[in-house]
């Protein structure tokens, strides 16, 4: 079990020796990212300190409404220019943060980030990273925790439980432990979460048009019995047929892991002029290693990258033959 209080005690005391901080997540923000954002502006707002929530990418349907207290805007440089510092949250390099991150990379403003991806980037004032959490949010909880647990409203305790829920696949995941369960038994009793309700909010709210597009991906379903690797690919006709946005196939990941004999999935999206890969692993199988290969990252059971060019056939090629490269390997 890891606990970072002294780090997260030492996170605080930072920053609350500013007035306004801008506070950023990642391109393409996910619940984690959101969940960790609202729950500490929040924190902030509790603290007496000022903040500006900016992301690059717009909030995805399924949680934005975790911002109603909030109200997160596109990223603006400008608005950012005004605040005393920067806090990163969910992501572990410039590059993670859109269109500005030369901007952030050179800044001279403080820059803050509590994440839990691998390999940080180096060159922030302070940063509290743990790989073996399982979610950004539940650091965010221990920042909470380090100063005062009865700041935590009904709106940051849902943020964070969000947060927790999605990053877990729903408390599925190997990163589970007591840790998780300890924080959302206390954010359940504390702040009266209805679990139900927030689970249906996330999940449960497909449209047809979800479902026809996971009909097309299924179809492209292919497993190599050999080496357990599953791949599955989603053309641009596929999004633009059905209607979807790439944004709304978070989940997808779940059908070719689900196949008892996958060891990982990797599944391919086209776009224009290149190709979204996302790699998850079901047993020690490092995607993350992997995802190096093409100049991404992220976890080692959860990591992404992007193909050049738009030719799926040499994507998945390429790609499974890297695969197969790395387990012969192992
Ligand atoms: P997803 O497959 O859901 O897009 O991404 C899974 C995880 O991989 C994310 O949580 C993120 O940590 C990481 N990730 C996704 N895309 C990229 C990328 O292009 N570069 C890097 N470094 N990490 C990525
Ligand atoms: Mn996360």
């Amino acid at each position: 079990m890891y606990e970072y209080k002294e780090e997260l005690y030492e996170m605080a005391r930072q920053l609350k020796q500013f007035s306004k901080i801008g506070v950023i997540s990642h391109v393409r923000p996910d619940g984690d990212a959101i969940g960790s954002q609202v729950g500490v502006c929040l924190w902030l707002k509790a603290n007496g300190i000022d903040f500006a929530a900016h992301n690059d990418d717009a909030l995805p349907e399924d949680i934005s409404w975790i911002d109603a207290s909030v109200g997160i805007r596109s990223l603006d440089q400008n608005a950012l220019e005004s605040c005393d510092a920067l806090l990163f949250v969910d992501g572990n390099a410039p590059k993670r943060f859109g269109k500005h991150m030369a901007w952030f990379e050179n800044t001279t403003k403080p820059s803050f980030v509590i994440d839990h991806h691998p390999d940080p980037f180096d060159g922030y004032t302070y940063m509290v990273s743990v790989p073996e959490a399982a979610s950004t949010a539940e650091l965010i909880y221990g920042l909470y925790e380090q100063t005062d647990l009865s700041m935590l409203t009904v709106e940051a305790a849902t943020a964070i439980y969000t947060g927790i829920l999605t990053d877990t696949g729903g408390f599925r995941f190997s990163s589970v432990g007591a840790r998780i369960h300890q924080i959302v038994a206390d954010l359940i009793s504390r702040a009266d979460l209805k679990v139900s309700e927030i689970y249906q909010r996330v999940f449960d709210n497909r449209k047809i048009k979800h479902l026809a597009l996971i009909g097309r991906a299924l179809n492209q379903l292919r497993l190599d019995e050999n080496t357990g690797i599953a791949t599955m690919a989603i053309y641009r006709k596929d999004l633009e047929e059905t209607g979807c946005r790439y944004d709304e196939l978070d989940g997808l990941t779940q059908f070719p892991l689900s196949l008892q004999e996958a060891r990982i999935a990797i599944i391919f999206t086209q776009f224009e002029d290149r190709i979204k890969i996302s790699f998850r692993s079901k047993d020690e199988f490092n995607v993350n290693t992997l995802a190096r290969n093409f100049d991404g990252g992220g976890h080692q059971k959860a990591s992404g990258a992007w193909y050049e060019g738009s030719d799926m056939e040499k994507a998945l090629r390429d790609v499974t033959e890297a695969a197969r490269r790395q387990m012969a390997q192992a």
